[in-house]
């Protein structure tokens, strides 16, 4: 099969802050306080796209903030909102899960707040649903960073409580190293309790310890599905307990590229984990500011790990099975 872009997909792992459009950090720069110091579409690319490689998950999550400066109104994060739900329809996925975190965008926009922002996505992925008539289903999940202060994401979980008619699940991010899972137990316990669904941005970095991450996100975080976790890989106890636990693992191998999680596509082990029986699922992390979208991972597996139609039937059936969103929801736009 050529045309994937027309293959009916499920995306569980998406950064509203990493997929917006270059135009648009172009179109509301002014209106946003923004000075680009550049004036074309070309030359903003160049600054605000990560293309290649980089040293590690660090210095990625450094150029996210250009992205994040941009996102300073309730009406731009509404029209990112709204053209993140369209960018992905036409990318074929039909389910979503969306993903942010309030305190990030917050971060130096004191004329926002959390419900202000939560009620701008809302409004925007609103819009774009009834626009397309239903055939998306979208759900948002609210994330809380390990290097926040803990203050910050007590205050973070409490509102996701607030929100949980309007969120579908509750996530970590961020760099592992340095930040114990122990502390955060507390929020994902009472997230968990008031109906949230949860995942762990965990094992993503290439460190020794990466698999015992995964163990504890699981362990002590209830995590149902793992962020990344490809560095399991390595540890053949882990693989089995992720595996024991029915632990989903959400794979984003060209994001793993360039954080210099894996050394290229060919060593990326997405393929060797199907064959070891874990469940995963295939998606784009940050489909703009990598310059890709999920289609661009079918072609380049198809292309360089020689993946088939019959395992990405196999990688949609089991992001079905694991999507947080509503079941209903889901089969209604999956069969329209
Ligand atoms: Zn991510």
């Amino acid at each position: 099969m050529s045309n994937w872009r027309s293959f009916k997909k499920v995306e569980l792992h998406r950064h509203l802050e990493g997929a917006i459009r270059v135009q648009t950090i172009l179109d509301v720069a002014g209106e946003a306080g923004v000075d680009l110091s550049c004036e074309s579409l070309e030359e903003l690319r160049e600054k605000a796209l990560i293309l290649k490689p980089m040293q590690n998950l660090k210095e990625v999550l450094d150029k996210f903030w250009l992205f994040q400066s941009v996102l300073a109104n309730p009406s731009i994060i509404s029209r990112v909102a709204y053209e993140n739900c369209i960018d992905a329809y036409h990318d074929g996925i039909r389910v979503l899960e969306l993903r942010y975190s309030p305190s990030f965008i917050n971060h130096n926009h004191p004329e926002l707040n959390y419900d202000v922002i939560h009620e701008a996505i809302v409004g925007g992925v609103k819009k774009a649903t009834h626009e397309l008539g239903g055939k998306i289903a979208v759900g948002l999940i609210c994330i809380i960073t390990r290097d926040q202060p803990l203050a910050e994401a007590d205050r973070t979980a409490d509102f996701a409580i607030n929100h949980r008619k309007s969120f579908v699940g509750f996530d970590l991010a961020g760099e592992e190293v340095g930040f114990k899972s122990s502390q955060f137990v507390n929020y994902f316990e009472r997230v968990k309790k008031a109906g949230l669904r949860i995942t762990v941005h965990s094992g993503e970095e290439a460190v020794a310890e990466a698999p015992q991450f995964v163990k504890e996100s699981i362990e002590l975080l209830g995590a149902e599905r793992i962020g990344h976790g490809l560095q399991i890989i390595h540890d053949k106890k882990v693989i089995d307990f992720v595996k024991s636990r029915n632990v989903v693992l959400e794979l984003c191998p060209s994001s793993n590229v360039i954080t210099n999680a894996v050394k290229d596509l060919k060593s990326h082990p997405i393929k060797r984990l199907m064959d070891l029986g874990v469940r995963v699922t295939l998606n784009s992390d940050d489909p703009h500011i990598f310059g890709i979208d999920l289609t661009n991972e079918y072609e380049v597996l198809e292309q360089e790990l020689g993946f088939t139609e019959r395992d990405f039937e196999t990688l949609t059936k089991e992001a079905l099975e694991a999507t947080f969103v509503n079941s209903n929801v889901v089969q209604s736009a999956w069969e329209k």
